[in-house]
C-alpha cells in the first residue's frame, strides 16, 4: 500500500501552500525567517497569537523527517521559544502543536510548528 507521504511526492504536493509563501509567490504576514526556516502567522487563528514555523526544505509530514533532518525539528522549535521570548510571552508560557496525517489533521503536507499563546490555552493531554 502507497504511504501518504509518497502519494503526495506523487501528487506533487512538495510544493504546498507554504512553499509558495516561502517563495513569495502569495503573500503572508512573516515574523521571523533565517536560512533554515520562516515563520508567519497563521491566516485561521486559533488563539491570540498563532505562528507557523516551517522549514525551507521540503518535508511533508513528521513520518518522513530523516535521521540526518533532526536538527531541523529542533530549530523549529527553538525558533518558536525564540518569538516567544522576544514578543514577552515567554514566561506567560505557550503551546507548540505538531499535526501529522489524517487523524492528526495535518492540512498543509509541508511540515510545520504551530505555535500557540497570548491567553490560557487551556488544558490539552
Ligand atoms: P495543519 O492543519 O496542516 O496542521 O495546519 C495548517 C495551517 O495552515 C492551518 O492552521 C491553516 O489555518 C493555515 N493556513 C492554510 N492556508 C494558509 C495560508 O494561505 N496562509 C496562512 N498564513 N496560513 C494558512
Amino acid at each position: 500500500m502507497m504511504r501518504v507521504s509518497q502519494l503526495h511526492f506523487g501528487n506533487k504536493m512538495s510544493d504546498t501552500i507554504f512553499h509558495k509563501i516561502i517563495d513569495r509567490r502569495i503573500p503572508a504576514d512573516i515574523v521571523y525567517e533565517d536560512e533554515h526556516l520562516i515563520a508567519f502567522r497563521d491566516i485561521a487563528p486559533q488563539a491570540p497569537v498563532h505562528v507557523l514555523f516551517v522549514p525551507k526544505i521540503t518535508i511533508p509530514t513528521l513520518n518522513d523527517v530523516q535521521p540526518g533532518q533532526a536538527g531541523i525539528v529542533g530549530r523549529l522549535a527553538i525558533a518558536a521559544a525564540n518569538y516567544a521570548k522576544a514578543q514577552g510571552f515567554a514566561e506567560d508560557g505557550y503551546r507548540i502543536v505538531m499535526n501529522c496525517n489524517d487523524h492528526g489533521g495535518q492540512t498543509v503536507f509541508q511540515i510545520h510548528l504551530h505555535l500557540l499563546a497570548g491567553a490560557p490555552l487551556g488544558r490539552f493531554g
